[in-house]
């Protein structure tokens, strides 16, 4: 069982929740605007060794963050995020695939899922860039069949 709906921030490069009509608050003002890949995240599944629970949509940002500890991090929406809706368990640490992106992390400032592919961190909302700790998370993602033909 997964749901759909989870993209990429091109602004601000967090993980964010677009089935709704609101955008949440991005750090860098107005909504959070979707980019890329169509990602599709298990939910409601034990974890595993490779596979961490605690992961939540934040009700007022509506970004993905780590729910798992006392602290809630730093929501663009103001205060501590608010956890929400499903409880998400993201693969870590194995391969990347076609369908499957590594390069996601948890940022120990705002506590959000975060791509780290980049040479640029995006807009954190405890200042600068996100910064990055612990796994590497590999998120499913559905082939996207609007992508362009790469010619080579
Ligand atoms: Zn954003
Ligand atoms: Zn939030
Ligand atoms: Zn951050």
């Amino acid at each position: 069982m997964s749901v759909r709906d989870w993209r990429y921030c091109g602004k601000c490069h967090v993980m964010f929740y677009d089935g709704n009509p609101e955008k949440g608050a991005c750090p860098t003002g107005g909504g959070h605007e979707a980019v890329g890949y169509m990602f599709v995240l298990p939910n409601d599944v034990p974890g595993t060794p490779t596979a961490q629970t605690d992961w939540r949509r934040c009700g007022r940002c509506a970004v993905m963050f780590y729910d798992g500890y006392p602290a809630k991090g730093v929501c663009p929406g103001g205060g501590g995020h608010v956890a929400s809706g499903k409880h998400y368990v993201p693969p870590h640490d194995v391969a990347g695939t076609p369908t499957a992106q590594s390069d996601w992390r948890y940022c120990g400032n705002c506590q959000a899922m975060f791509y780290d592919g980049y040479a640029e961190k995006g807009a954190c909302p405890a200042g600068g860039g996100h910064s990055a700790i612990g796994y590497n998370f590999v998120l499913p993602h559905l082939a996207d069949p609007r992508a362009p033909v790469r010619i080579d």
